[in-house]
């Protein structure tokens, strides 16, 4: 099948074959993108899903690929690479401020931003790799705060890809749950694409805030790996920690092909190596060695966080 991308070059979008994926996400792997292009803002955005609408071909969207696992078979149909990064703030009035963030926009420069406006409530963010939209469809949280504490509402396409605004509530939030992402393939698709987040926000002291950020920081760099990661690879089960469970089994340092199991922390797996260095298939397979080795010993089936996206069986 060919498609005609025109349409799409007269929008000053330049669609590319077979770009390889790897280095657009934190644990750089994974294979090519049948067809990839990059957006800049949320008109982008909007014109590349409607044009897959119409030609029918799947299409899915990459924010900072930093919680998927990209088969080394790549993704069928058109990749969308978000770079649409716009930011506003709206103040309401002494103590009350609305920010505004294209969904492309990394999750944790808007969290230094609101802090830069002395507003408060996206402290938690500074440490959370990735994008608006990947943060508002997974419901990211760090440090005892999350996207559905301040998110007020979304911009949405939908299935048909009409721009919907839904409110926080719409996306029936749980633990890095929501909504959206229980309708979301992990293969290209037609499925919801978040244009952009409007966080409400309270007004606070700057250096306060500063130095909350600071101290999530510092406990990051303390507590967690530097390697090319997906960050925490399980979700904890309940009143129990999914790394807890993995060292317990032994697993720390525990390899396969050029991935391990950090000896820094239990329930992240690294790539030391970098791109090039080690295959998803590597990652998948310590996956299942650690479920299946923390079941045996406690008898806990470890959920993933991390989602596999793109050809896999
Ligand atoms: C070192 C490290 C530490 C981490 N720490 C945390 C943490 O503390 N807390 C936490 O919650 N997460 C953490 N993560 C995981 C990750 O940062 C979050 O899940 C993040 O929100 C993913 O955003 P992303 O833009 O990278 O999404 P991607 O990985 O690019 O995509 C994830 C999914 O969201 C979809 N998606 C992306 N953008 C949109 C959009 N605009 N519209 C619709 N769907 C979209 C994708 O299609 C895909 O299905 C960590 C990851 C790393 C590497």
């Amino acid at each position: 099948m060919t498609y005609d991308f025109s349409s799409l070059s007269r929008s000053g979008l330049d669609v590319r074959e077979g770009v390889t994926l790897a280095p657009l996400t934190t644990m750089k792997v994974g294979g090519p993108a049948d067809y990839f292009v990059t957006v800049t803002d949320e008109e982008q955005l909007t014109i590349a899903v409607r044009w897959c609408h119409g030609a029918r071909l799947p299409y899915f969207v990459l924010g900072g690929g930093s919680n998927i696992l990209i088969s080394d078979r790549g993704v069928r149909g058109l990749v969308i690479y978000n770079r649409s990064r716009r930011v506003a703030i709206e103040v309401q009035d002494a103590t009350r401020a609305l920010l505004t963030a294209a969904s492309g926009a990394a999750m944790a420069g808007v969290a230094r931003t609101s802090i830069r406006h002395s507003l408060t409530g996206l402290e938690w963010a500074v440490s959370v790799p990735g994008t608006v939209g990947g943060a508002v469809v997974g419901n990211a949280g760090a440090h005892g705060g999350e996207i559905k504490d301040n998110l007020r509402r979304a911009a949405v396409l939908d299935e048909k890809s009409e721009t919907i605004v839904m409110m926080s509530a719409d996306f029936a939030y749980a633990y890095r749950d929501s909504s959206l992402k229980r309708k979301r393939p992990l293969q290209a698709g037609f499925k919801p694409v978040v244009l952009w987040a409007e966080f409400a926000l309270a007004s606070g002291d700057e250096e306060e805030a500063r130095a909350r950020a600071g101290t999530y920081l510092a406990h990051r760099r303390r507590t967690q790996p530097v390697e090319p990661s997906l960050g925490s690879t399980f979700v904890n089960p309940p009143g129990d920690f999914a790394g807890r469970l993995i060292e317990a089994a032994g697993l720390k340092g525990e390899r396969a092909g050029g991935v391990e199991v950090s000896s820094v922390h239990a329930n992240f797996i690294i790539n030391p190596g970098g791109a090039g260095s080690a295959a998803a298939a590597d990652v998948l397979k310590l996956v299942r060695r650690i479920q299946e080795q923390v079941a045996r010993q406690s008898g806990i089936l470890l959920e993933t966080e991390i989602q596999l996206a793109g050809d896999w069986d």
